[in-house]
Formats: structure tokens, C-alpha cells, sequence
């Protein structure tokens, strides 16, 4: 979908931030420590593959800024990750821990590799190699890394034994995202897919929008997409097309996703569905529909498919979904863009969560995690409405302008060591 004209995640990043700086006057000084990385860690380290042959793999950690406290990021395994993609993602935890306010700075990692085609076993040994390699980088009060493409609480949990394996204790708070029975929180899995579906809802109710009915399309059937188009559903909404790296599947009346859930789980796709017509990834993107959501990779939405892309509202459970250029198309078109760095909060909202009930062993129940998140996502959505309002921008242009004030203040306050 994207073309050689299309900026990186990174020049997209970059190209937000500075629109943001711009509004908000930001001093010269502060536009230069935000617009680098703290710190950046390459490693290349070999696995034993299950053949016996020796491969060996490129791997990232970056830390954008901590003034707020330590880093939080995801970890990615994906055969497309590049450093520059992980400066992005460290860059965009910045600025989403700021906005909904958690005391956390930026980072993310990555490794190129193809989980898919590994074993269990293969993708065990790369996962505690790679946490050896940047465990420099890590620690409860340091870098807490969390799930992102292709990886799960079973990952997380191999990150968590490697790290304590090598104290010597039992470390649970270094990593969120974690099975619920070694210090995983209740709702974490479903949390980013719940929080999409709470930004809707709010974001509803703000322009008097009826959910019951409304079409929504969903591209990505991963942790996220499936969460939020579950969440969709029993919202009342209509889940009319859904997709993942193979294709996607349409029915105007409607997927029945538990059976497509199904469908997934034994062809490993949901192409092919029954009871659902055939379509292209960036034919899904252009169906008709009231909500769109992309929940894949960035980059998906650009200048050349935009203009035909009409949703009411357009919800960014992906990270960096939209070019500048196709945001700027979207807007004229009168379609309301819900930023990433609002729209996902939710997954790292509760990875907070889960932190903080590591570090005082004391665990909270779902109504509790549930009351929580709804009352930090309302709070974050109406604060970046008012800022929109009164800024008259965008929200993506709002959020940012909000958490760079946050961070700004963080900094000026701490002062520039020594
Ligand atoms: P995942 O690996 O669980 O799922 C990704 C899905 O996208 C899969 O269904 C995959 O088949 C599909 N996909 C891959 N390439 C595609 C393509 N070219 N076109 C359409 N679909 C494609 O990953 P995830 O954790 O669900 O992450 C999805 C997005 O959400 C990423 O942008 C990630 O950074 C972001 N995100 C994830 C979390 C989280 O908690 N996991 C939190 C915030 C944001």
C-alpha cells in the first residue's frame, strides 16, 4: 500500500511532533531533546536453530525519554522491523503515557524475525538471547518492556524468567502484558481492544453518534483487532469486514466473529470464511462504513488511498497507521481521526496497572481495572477535545500538544543535569 514517496514511521513521528512543537511555541532547546532518542542498543546475537544450524539475529532497544519515570514499550518480532521504526514507537510511548498521565517515559524493541515460520522452542531461545543482550536497558524502575506484533504473554513470560533468572529473584514488575498466574494483571490481553471501546463510546456520546448498527471495519485480527472488534460487537455494533496479512473476508449483514475466530484458529487465516465475501487488505480499507479501525502495521492509510477512505470516525488501535499527508486528505474530507496515542492507550494503561500491582503484590479485581481505565481514558479523551477546541486543531495535533507540555514541564522542572 505504501509507496517510495511515503515517509517512514520515523519522519512521520517526527513530522507530528514538530506541528505540535510549532503550535505550542516550544523552546529550541526542549525541540531538540524530544525530537532525539535517549539511548539506542543494537545487538546481533545467534540462535541454535531446531535443524542444528546456527543463525544469527539483529535486535533493538531504544529509550526516548524517561523524564516522567521509567520507559515503557512494547517488543516486536517482525521480519520489517528497523531501528528507525523503533525510534518511532519509543517516540509515540513518549507522548501516550503523558497524555493519559501514567508516570512513564518512552521506549520499544525489536527483533527481525519471522516468528511464523520458528518454532515454539526457536522463538523461546531468541526471546531469552535478546533479553540477555539489552538487559542493560531493563528493570522495573528502568525499562519495562510489554506484547506488540507477533508477541504474547508467553513471550513476556520468557522475558520475565530471563531477567530474574539472572538477579536471582523473582522479578515480576519487569515486564507487563505477562500470564495472569506469574503477576499478569486481570484484563490486561483484552485491555488495548476495551480502551479502544471506551474512546469510542465517549467519543460517541461527544458527537451524539448512535453505535447500535454502525458499521465498523476492522483491518488486523490480531490481539487488538480481534479485542476491539469483540468489543464492537457487543456494543451493538455491525462488524461488516474483518483482515489479517492474507486477505480479509466482507458481509454487509455482518461476521460472526466467534465463528471466525474459529475459522482463524484451524486455517491460520481469515481468508476464506464462509459466509463472507473475499477481499484485498486495501479493499477493505475503502468498503462504506461508519467506523474504521485500522489495527495492523503503519503506514496503511496514505495520500493515494485517503480519498476514498469515508469512515465517520477513524480509530487508531495500530501504532502510526496514517501518513501526514493522508491525515491531512482525511481531515478536508470532514473524516474525525481518533490519534493512536489516545486510541491504544488503553493496553499501556493497564500495563501501568499491572506494574503497580507488582510492585505491591496486591492484585485487583475486573471491576476495579475496568472502573479505573474507563475514568483515565474519559479524563485523557476530554482534555484533548477541550485542547482541539480551543487550539482549533485536529486531536492528533491536540494529544500531542498535550503530552508535550506534560514532558516539557517534566523536564524544565528536573532541570538539564548537571
Ligand atoms: P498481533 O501480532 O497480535 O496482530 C497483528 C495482526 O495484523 C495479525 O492479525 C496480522 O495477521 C495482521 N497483519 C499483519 N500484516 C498485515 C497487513 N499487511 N495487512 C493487514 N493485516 C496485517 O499484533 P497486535 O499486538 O494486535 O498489534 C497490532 C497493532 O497495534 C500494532 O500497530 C501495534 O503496535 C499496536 N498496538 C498493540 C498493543 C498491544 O497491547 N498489543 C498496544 C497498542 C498498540
Amino acid at each position: 500500500m505504501t509507496t517510495q514517496h511515503d515517509p517512514s514511521l520515523w519522519e512521520m513521528s517526527l513530522a507530528n511532533f514538530h506541528q505540535a512543537a510549532d503550535k505550542l511555541h516550544l523552546d529550541e532547546g526542549l525541540r531538540q531533546v524530544f525530537e532525539t532518542t535517549k539511548r539506542e542498543l543494537t545487538v546481533h546475537f545467534p540462535v541454535r536453530m531446531a535443524n542444528g544450524d546456527v543463525e544469527v539475529f539483529t535486535g533493538y532497544r531504544v529509550h526516548h525519554n524517561m523524564a516522567r519515570g521509567p520507559a515503557k514499550g512494547g517488543i516486536r518480532y517482525h521480519p520489517d522491523v528497523t531501528l528507525d521504526q523503533v525510534r518511532a514507537l519509543a517516540m509515540l510511548m513518549t507522548w501516550k503515557c503523558a497524555v493519559v498521565g501514567i508516570p512513564f517515559g518512552g521506549s520499544a524493541g525489536g527483533v527481525v524475525c519471522d516468528p511464523k515460520r520458528m518454532t515454539p522452542r526457536e522463538v523461546q531461545h531468541l526471546t531469552r538471547r535478546y533479553t540477555t543482550e539489552i538487559e542493560t536497558m531493563l528493570g522495573s524502575d528502568r525499562d519495562i518492556p510489554a506484547p506488540d506484533l507477533n508477541t504474547t504473554p508467553q513471550v513476556m513470560a520468557w522475558v520475565m524468567d530471563t531477567y530474574s533468572m539472572h538477579k536471582g529473584y523473582t522479578v515480576t514488575g519487569v515486564v507487563t502484558g505477562k500470564p495472569e498466574s506469574i503477576g499478569g494483571s486481570r484484563l490486561r490481553s483484552e485491555a488495548t481492544g476495551l480502551g479502544v471501546r471506551m474512546v469510542i463510546e465517549e467519543t460517541a456520546r461527544h458527537l451524539k453518534m448512535k453505535l447500535k448498527g454502525a458499521r465498523v471495519l476492522v483491518q488486523g485480527f490480531g490481539n487488538v483487532g480481534m479485542g476491539v472488534a469483540t468489543q464492537l460487537n457487543d456494543l451493538g455494533c455491525n462488524v461488516i469486514a474483518v483482515s489479517d496479512s492474507k486477505g480479509g473476508a466482507f458481509n454487509p449483514r455482518g461476521i460472526n466473529l466467534r465463528k471466525i475466530a474459529q475459522h482463524k484458529a484451524d486455517s491460520g487465516s481469515v481468508v476464506a470464511f464462509r459466509g463472507a465475501e473475499r477481499v484485498t487488505n486495501a479493499e477493505l480499507l475503502e468498503i462504506p462504513c461508519d467506523i474504521l479501525i485500522p489495527a495492523a502495521l503503519e503506514r496503511q492509510i496514505t495520500a493515494q488511498n485517503a480519498p476514498n477512505i469515508n469512515p465517520k470516525i477513524l480509530v487508531e488501535a495500530a501504532n502510526g497507521p496514517t501518513t501526514p499527508e493522508a491525515d491531512h486528505i482525511l481531515r478536508k474530507n470532514g473524516v474525525l481521526v481518533i490519534p493512536d496515542i489516545l486510541a491504544n492507550a488503553g493496553g499501556v494503561t493497564v500495563s501501568y496497572f499491572e506494574w503497580v500491582q507488582d510492585l505491591q503484590s496486591f492484585f485487583w479485581d475486573d471491576k476495579e481495572i475496568t472502573a479505573r481505565l474507563r475514568g483515565m481514558l474519559k479524563h485523557a479523551l476530554a482534555d484533548v477535545l477541550a485542547l482541539s477546541k480551543k487550539q482549533k486543531t485536529d486531536l492528533r495535533t491536540a494529544a500531542l500538544m498535550l503530552a508535550l507540555d506534560r514532558v516539557a514541564q517534566a523536564t524544565t522542572l528536573r532541570g538539564i543535569y548537571p
